[in-house]
């Protein structure tokens, strides 16, 4: 199977290739969201797909694919959701498919459809765990000697985050006002947070539920990942430093958080997995894992000024993680704490070992000590009002080549009351 097997036209190094078929939830000018599928530059309607037999076989109420959500799709299990998907795949590469005939029906061009939320996201969880992302700000914000906490190497360190506040790409965010600590002050001030920064990170998103009681394996977590999105996980730098002890984050990070529109499966990840880096300790038991639980995906961040140019101003790849989303899930549950289809569970800032890998402005910038060159000639320590992030991914070996489109957010001035 090639894309050029594929009868609607796959555009060269489209992220959307015959490998990927990703999920989403769109609508056009009839307004009714449904359940799509990208290929090339087209989505494929899958509320028109049902009307034309071929998902017959699986007797599955059809109705499902008109939908706000993805939930109760995913909810049918990967028996029912992997079939949808080789099945889609199947058809697009038979030129006598019935959906060939009629593809005026079902295949849209991208330019005439708007993007929704894929899932109702009922819990969010964001995990810290890149060891060099961790290490960077170890250093920055305690000790350059001791970065890393006595913990951080036996738990997938975590904190809940907030679910409502979780956006679709394109959606404008703003700059939010808040307390802070100046620096040589001893009384904080109000007002728009002076250090505006994105972190680079993949959020993946639950595709089977547990009861409360439950734990989950590290042997069975990826049964309970649906698929995966990119995850711009807006930080208040400023705020973030004088609110975090004791508790952690709080409003430093949950005015926003954005994602991609596209749920990309596990199975589309398959060809793309590789060995984790070495734990050193060993971890205890309930977190050891055999095979490769890696992914090797590259991701990018460039920032667009208002009415410039974009700059690619981070290069680094999910494979990286020092601890990965099996150990995640397995840690998460290892108490009994239950999981919902639709949750997300970010995987924390991915950095790499070099100073281009940086997955924060906070570590590109050194804390605000360096500045960031970007091409049309304007500097950046973090991001000014109207600039836009856009954080691309995608996966490439050999031929094969799925991607994850991109997460774009501009940054909207605060709103002074
Ligand atoms: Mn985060």
């Amino acid at each position: 199977m090639t894309n050029t097997d594929c009868w609607i036209p796959i555009p060269e190094n489209s992220d959307f290739s015959i490998h990927n078929i990703p999920f989403g939830i769109f609508s056009d000018s009839n307004s009714t969201k449904r359940i799509g599928v990208a290929i090339g530059d087209h989505i494929i309607d899958l509320s028109k797909v049902a009307k034309t037999g071929v998902f017959d076989k699986l007797n599955i109420d059809n109705r499902i694919f008109t939908n706000e959500f993805l939930n109760p799709f995913i909810d049918l299990g990967k028996s029912i959701t992997t079939q949808v998907r080789t099945i889609i795949q199947k058809e697009l590469t038979n030129e006598s498919s019935i959906l060939n005939k009629e593809s005026v029906f079902v295949a849209i061009h991208k330019s005439s459809v708007m993007m929704h939320m894929p899932v109702f996201v009922g819990d969010y969880t964001d995990f810290y765990s890149s060891i060099e992302h961790a290490t960077n700000i170890g250093k920055m914000f305690r000790d350059p000697e001791n970065a890393l906490l006595p913990n951080w190497r036996h738990i997938p360190v975590g904190y809940h985050g907030r679910a409502s506040s979780i956006v679709l790409s394109g959606v404008n965010v703003r700059r939010p006002m808040g307390q802070t600590l100046p620096m040589g002050e001893t009384q904080p001030v109000f007002g728009p947070s002076q250090r505006i920064d994105f972190e680079l990170e993949m959020a993946y998103i639950i595709g089977k539920k547990t009861e409360l009681g439950d734990t989950v394996s590290t042997a069975n977590a990826e049964k309970y990942i649906f698929g995966k999105v990119l995850f711009n996980d807006w930080s208040a730098r400023d705020i973030q430093k004088w609110e975090y002890v004791p508790l952690g984050p709080f409003l430093a990070k949950n005015f926003a958080s954005s994602i991609s529109p596209w749920i990309v499966t596990m199975e589309a990840l398959e060809p793309f997995r590789v060995e984790s880096p070495k734990q050193e300790p060993k971890v205890l038991p309930y977190l050891s894992f055999s095979g490769m639980r890696n992914f090797d995906i590259s991701l990018e961040v460039a920032l667009k000024p208002d009415k410039g140019v974009e700059t690619i101003i981070s290069r680094s790849n999910f494979k990286y993680m020092y601890w990965n989303m099996s150990q995640q899930i397995a840690h998460h549950t290892i108490n009994g704490c239950n999981l919902n289809v639709g949750d997300m569970l970010g995987s924390g800032t991915i950095s790499g070992k070099s100073e281009d890998s940086y997955g924060s402005m906070i570590e590109l910038s050194w804390g605000g000590q360096k500045t960031i060159k970007l091409d049309g000639g304007e500097e950046r320590k973090f991001i000014n009002d109207l600039d836009t992030v856009i954080m691309r991914g995608f996966c490439e070996k050999g031929q094969i080549r799925v991607g994850f489109g991109e997460v774009s957010t501009k940054l909207l001035p605060a709103k002074r009351n």
